[in-house]
Order: structure tokens, then sequence, then C-alpha cells
């Protein structure tokens, strides 16, 4: 980083600015803020990878209630997790979850490390996450790097390199670990400083210094992006990848209180969830009635969801293989994706309280 750079933003006034913002205006009452032991920081910070600060809120205590201990989580099933993960999305996050977890009790003795280093090694822990817990759980010194904090440093600094290139992302590493303030007493300040200011001051699109809200910024003076009228730059947007759509059937074949659904494989969208076959071999006389196509956007795909409900009157000879036939009362217990889940309550299958 350019020296001249580095003077408009010294590293111990950033450190310290942003440590008594934190104090001031930052965040205080979260749930995972109290009695942070290592479990329940890792298991809010994994939820908050990829889902709203406001819907993590309502199901972290939930889930907590259902898996109060890393020993309780590591003995459920697979099913029971991914069912209380339900509608939170990206369930690769809950399947590492639950693998992680019986790492930890059946290598750690039930207690995660304190190393940033081995928490690292743990399934579906990064560097980001693994300081997170090494800070807040056990009071250790490290840096992390989340999305919030890479646009954080990117716009005070003025760092306008495509943050998505290893290059810039070591670079921005490397801040990170000189800006870790040197009392001990004030790393969890800082940390937490950290993401509440990218979370609620130096957001994405409407970042404090521009927009008229109770929140005020105290880097204004010295932030490269703001000087310098970069900030709708900064980060640097990269090119989206292409979305491709995709045409699927949903064969939902009902027999009494029973319905069909197919266990998804280990790889690819919904992975180990339970969905409807996507083909199946009915007799002549099943009549089929065609619902309305439903459109499913995931990241880097949509998909057309066109689902054909049958009522059976005798049960099928052959299902096919990964199929099974889930009674409607147990529908509640499993992992099952949003839309299926939408659906089912549309039709009266499945209900809220689920
Ligand atoms: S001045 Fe604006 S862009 Fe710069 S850190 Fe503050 S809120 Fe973010």
């Amino acid at each position: 980083m350019p020296k001249t750079i580095m003077e408009f933003c010294e590293i111990n006034s950033f450190t310290d600015q942003l440590i008594a913002w934190q104090r001031k205006q930052g965040r205080h009452h979260l749930p995972w803020q109290i009695n942070r032991t290592a479990y329940r920081v890792w298991l809010s910070e994994v939820m908050l990878q990829q889902t709203q600060v406001s819907t993590v809120i309502e199901r972290y205590q939930v889930f907590l209630k259902k898996f109060p201990t890393v020993k309780a989580l590591a003995s459920a099933s697979i099913d029971d997790v991914l069912s209380e993960w339900s509608g939170m999305g990206y369930y690769t996050r809950a399947r590492n979850l639950h693998r992680c977890a019986q790492v930890v009790v059946t290598e750690y003795q039930g207690v995660f490390p304190s190393d940033p280093k081995l928490l690292e090694t743990l399934p579906g822990i990064g560097r980001s996450t693994a300081a997170a817990i090494a800070v807040f759980a056990y009071g250790q010194s490290a840096a992390i790097l989340d999305g919030n904090v890479k646009r954080v440093l990117a716009r005070v600094w003025g760092i306008q390199d495509d943050l998505s290139k290893n290059a810039a992302v070591n670079q921005l590493w490397a801040h990170a670990e000189t800006l870790l303030p040197h009392a001990p007493e004030d790393l969890v300040s800082y940390t937490q400083g950290l993401m509440d200011f990218g979370a609620t001051c130096c957001t994405q699109n409407k970042p404090a210094c521009i927009s008229q809200g109770s929140i005020t910024c105290p880097f204004e003076d010295v932030c490269l992006a703001k000087r310098f009228d970069l900030i709708k730059h900064i980060p640097l947007k990269v090119k989206k990848v292409k979305v491709s759509t995709v045409n699927i059937d949903w064969w939902v074949l009902q027999y009494k209180d029973k319905l069909l659904l197919e266990k998804r494989p280990h790889q690819g969208i919904w992975a180990g969830l339970w969905s409807f076959p996507e083909s199946i071999d009915l007799p002549k006389s099943a009549k089929q009635l065609e619902r309305q196509v439903i459109k499913h956007v995931l990241t880097h795909r949509v998909l057309n969801i066109r689902p054909i409900q049958v009522t059976l009157q005798r049960p099928l000879t052959k299902i096919p293989a990964n199929c099974e036939w889930i009674e409607l009362a147990d529908l509640k217990n499993l992992g099952l994706p949003t839309p299926v889940r939408l659906f089912l309550k549309n039709l009266d299958l499945i209900h809220d309280d689920a």
C-alpha cells in the first residue's frame, strides 16, 4: 500500500476511533453477544454468513433450544439439523455445522480449540470465522475479513482493486492484521466494531456519509472513497456470472395421508433435502392436475418448476430410488427446500408452526 495513502488514515487512529464508535453506536444486544461461548459464537457466525441479521435473530434461539450444546448437535440426525435449518438457504452450511460438531466432539472432547489455525481446519470454518470465534470466545488476537470488512477497508484506504482476486485479498489480510489493537481488552470491541460498522454504517448502497440517518461515520475526513467520490466504485463490481434457466417438473403424488418425496443427492441443488421426484412412471388411469408454474431464483440459476399433482387410488407398484412415502404429519420434521415448503403450505399440507 503506498505510503501516501497510509498517511491519510493512520493505523492507530482508525483502530481507536472504531473502538470508540462501537462503544457508542455499535450493537450491544444481539442474542449471540450474551454468554459468548465458542459454540454460540460459531453458530451465529455460520448463520450470519448468508442470512440477514433479522432472520438469524429469530432462528438462532430456536436452533439453540433444539441443539443447546455441540454434543447435542453432533448426536442429532442430519435430517433433524436440515429440518431446523429449513428456510435459511445455503444448506451446505447446515451439513458443515453437523460435521464440524461431530469433529469437535470426537477429536476435541466437545471443546472448540482456541487457536484460530486449528479452528480453521474444522469443516465449514474459514479464516474469518475462526478469528471471530478466537476473539469473542477466547480473547485471542486474530483479524477478521468478511465481505463487509473488505468493503470498509477498501473504502477508507481507497483500494480500487478487484477484491475477488487473491492478490488484493492477501493485501487486505495483511492490512487487517496491522490494524488489530494492542490492548487485549479492546479486541472484542474492535472486532465487533468492524462487524457493526460494515453492517450499519458503511453499508454497500447507503453508507452513512451520503445518507441521512442517525448513525455517523468517524472516518468522513480521512476516508479516501469519500474524499475522491469513489464510494459507488469501491468495492469494484465484477461482472456477474451468467444465470441460466432450467425447467423442471415436480410430481406431487399423494396416496391417502402420504406424499411421495425424494431425498436429493448429496451434491448439487438442495443437496440432502427432501423434494418431489422430477420424473415418474404413472398408471394410465392416474388423473393429473397441473399447478401454476413456480419461479425460484438461485444464485446462478432460475428454476421454472411445473408442479403436477396426482392423487392415487392405489399405491404404486414401484417407486424410484431415493423416494419414500412420507406421512403428512411427518413433513414438518424433514429438511425441505423453501419452495417445497411454501408449495406444501399453499396446499395446506404443512402448517406455519412447522
Ligand atoms: S466516509 Fe462513507 S464510505 Fe467512508 S467509511 Fe465512512 S461511511 Fe464508509
